[in-house]
């Protein structure tokens, strides 16, 4: 059995192991992809770049008593590589429809963050919680750019809904983002305010978001730089790995469909960015393995 898509693989499976399609529970795939990207560019490295760590470091899983090796994953390999965000939206979109119609739970990795509306399109009323430093509100970036990474949590809002999407984590914004999330009422919270709280509001906002499929995206810019300094717009006065984890735990329930993992940007890092990236999605994987087990 193969995708319908033919997405391009080097034999390197993330976590060091394949499952076959029929069997998996989930089906990986990379989106190299960072035409829109403004200041560190690179993240079309990304997907591949996590592999290699996921294949290098230890499997076990405290925070969900399992060893990730246990995990069922179909690596599907990458998409191609091209540089214009509608056809790679709408790219995305079928993937991930096919993967969902396949009753698998799709795992993306960017590529900048553009992508994750392509993931979102193949939903039926999702909410969406991002983990970001930006707000990603502008509607344009650059000027007359209304599709780029700085844009994208604006066109999700607009798609979906205002009351449909979270972002955590926020540190760095403009006044034109401040105006809108004021104006819409944008669900939001900043990283000095997750690293003080408790995680209690989560569950509000689960609450809130409640029967919806659930979509979280993971822009890596959210944790501090200097916990993931690779990335292609870093920001001082980020949450640690712990917290995000934390918080994901609380999050992740039966509504969740699918999660992606974005901007990180290989060629400024010096190794730590890559693990904590592959320990991300190993972590979320297990947690989601749990509840739908
Ligand atoms: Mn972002
Ligand atoms: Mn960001």
């Amino acid at each position: 059995m193969a995708l319908k898509f033919h997405l391009t693989h080097e034999n390197k499976y993330f976590n060091g192991k394949q499952t076959g399609i029929e069997e998996s529970k989930f089906i990986l795939f990379g989106v190299p992809f960072d035409s829109t990207s403004t200041y560190r560019a690179g993240s079309r490295e990304a997907p591949q770049y996590i592999r290699d760590a996921s294949i290098n470091i230890e499997t076990y899983s405290f925070r969900t008593s399992m060893d990730a090796l246990e995990l069922k994953i179909h690596d599907a390999g990458d998409m191609p590589q091209i540089p214009s965000v509608d056809i790679t939206i709408n790219m995305i979109m079928e993937v991930v429809n096919e993967i969902r119609g396949l009753g698998k739970t799709p795992i993306m990795i960017g590529g900048e963050h553009t992508i994750t509306y392509g993931a979102l399109k193949a939903l039926k009323d999702p909410s969406i919680i991002i983990f970001d430093a930006h707000m990603d509100l502008r509607d344009e970036y650059p000027q007359g750019v209304r599709w780029s990474h700085a844009t994208i949590s604006r066109r999700i809002a607009e798609e979906f809904g205002v009351d449909n999407i979270a972002i955590l984590g926020v540190r760095a914004t403009c006044r034109e983002e401040m105006e809108y999330a004021k104006n819409e009422g944008i669900n939001f919270k900043t990283s000095m305010e997750l690293m003080k709280g408790d995680i209690s509001y989560i569950e509000n906002l689960k609450r809130n978001l409640s029967n919806r499929e659930l979509w979280i995206s993971i822009d890596l810019d959210v944790l501090d730089p200097s916990i993931a300094p690779a990335v292609g717009n870093p920001e001082p006065e980020g949450i640690t790995l712990t917290k995000l984890l934390d918080i994901m735990q609380c999050l992740v329930d039966k509504n969740i469909v699918g999660f992606d993992l974005v901007e990180v940007s290989p060629k400024y890092d010096n190794g730590i960015t890559s693990i904590v990236a592959a320990k991300t999605i190993l972590e979320t994987a297990c947690m989601i393995n749990k509840i739908k087990s």
